[in-house]
């Protein structure tokens, strides 16, 4: 049985007429469950009979809050799904608002060298409503409304790309939890044939890839998708991308100590990204016990934003999170 969680507007509206209802009894429901945040039974502008039959139709079960970890400007959330899986969200708290990485999967199967999440092998995909629940959940934890919104969790989202479609058309909806397209990105390891799917979609979510090395030799030690997927094929269809959506793209970079950090590498990462309006993240790596890897020295990160800078690529240093709490992706649901 699907999900009450799980369907998109437009697909509501289907629903609605098929049973013999008008289409606006979408939105009715919508409302409730989005806007007020109530159960069905609840939904009195819906009558009693037709709630009956949503009921026979559709679960309304919610994924499980097991811990939750607060930080320096972070929480960090583990939840249970219906089948005991457990996965994993962060919630980041900045000047401009609170921004929430998502889970998309359980487990993953890109096994990056660096990531935690990656030593679970992917169990299954997520489900849009599994995704959607988890900013539901947040949200009424915080007491508050998460302006942005990062599918960067556990999981390779276009290894799941229509449950993550899916989510993504249920949060944007103005009738519904209403985050803007601009405030939602998804970040992908590279997946050339997802990359090529999404660039036709409408909206205007962002992309972010997960680059990590500036060339293929590193690159495929650090993460094996890139043996799948060249730099050189990966950079053409970035350059589509952004030609196609006038969109600009994030490439995102975990800095770890010795290993992608020096100087030489910070020129080749300005000579690859050259010319792509782009901007790049510089993540300060969160170390975990079971993986060896080190977080680059703070000076170091600053000299390698530097080079950036001075050759004319937009960067930014992601403000440091979560040493305080298990804030590596997947360490959370690791150590439980
Ligand atoms: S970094 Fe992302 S894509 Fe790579 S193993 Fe971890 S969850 Fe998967």
């Amino acid at each position: 049985m699907r999900n009450i969680y799980d369907l998109t507007l437009e697909e509501y509206e289907e629903y609605f007429l098929n049973i013999g209802e008008k289409s606006f009894r979408a939105s009715q429901l919508y409302e409730g469950l989005y806007k007020k945040r109530i159960d069905i039974d609840e939904i009195t502008n819906i009558s009693k009979e037709l709630r009956t039959k949503l009921k026979e139709d559709f679960s309304d079960y919610k994924i499980k809050l097991l811990i939750k970890q607060k930080g320096e400007g972070v929480n960090k959330y583990l939840f249970e799904l219906e089948d005991g899986n457990k996965i994993e969200s962060v919630l980041m708290f900045h000047d401009y608002g609170t921004s929430i990485c998502v889970s998309s999967q359980v487990g993953c199967n890109m096994s990056c060298a660096f990531c935690e999440s990656g030593r679970l092998k992917k169990v299954r995909n997520l489900y849009a409503y599994e995704i959607v629940q988890q900013i539901l959940q947040i949200e009424e934890d915080i007491k508050d409304r998460i302006t942005h919104v990062v599918v960067m969790g556990i999981g390779e989202p276009f290894d799941n790309y229509d449950n993550v479609m899916r989510f993504v058309k249920i949060i944007n909806s103005s009738k519904g939890i209403d985050i803007g397209s601009r405030h939602i990105t998804i970040s992908t390891c590279g997946i050339i044939p997802g990359i090529k799917k999404f660039m036709n979609e409408e909206g205007q979510v962002n992309l972010a890839i997960s680059l990590h090395a500036p060339n293929d030799e590193l690159r495929s030690k650090l993460m094996p998708i890139n043996n799948a997927y060249h730099l050189d094929e990966l950079m053409e269809v970035v350059k589509e991308y952004v030609s196609k959506t006038n969109r600009r793209i994030t490439f995102e970079y975990i800095m770890l100590e010795d290993i992608n950090d020096s100087e030489k590498q910070a020129l080749e990462l300005v000579k690859l990204l050259k010319g792509i309006n782009c901007y790049v993240n510089l993540i300060p790596y969160n170390e975990t016990e079971n993986i060896g890897f080190k977080r680059t020295k703070k000076w170091k990160i600053l000299a390698f934003y530097d080079i950036l800078k001075s050759n004319n690529i937009n960067a930014t240093i992601r403000k440091e999170f979560g040493s305080n709490v298990s804030a590596a992706c997947g360490q959370l649901r690791a150590n439980n």
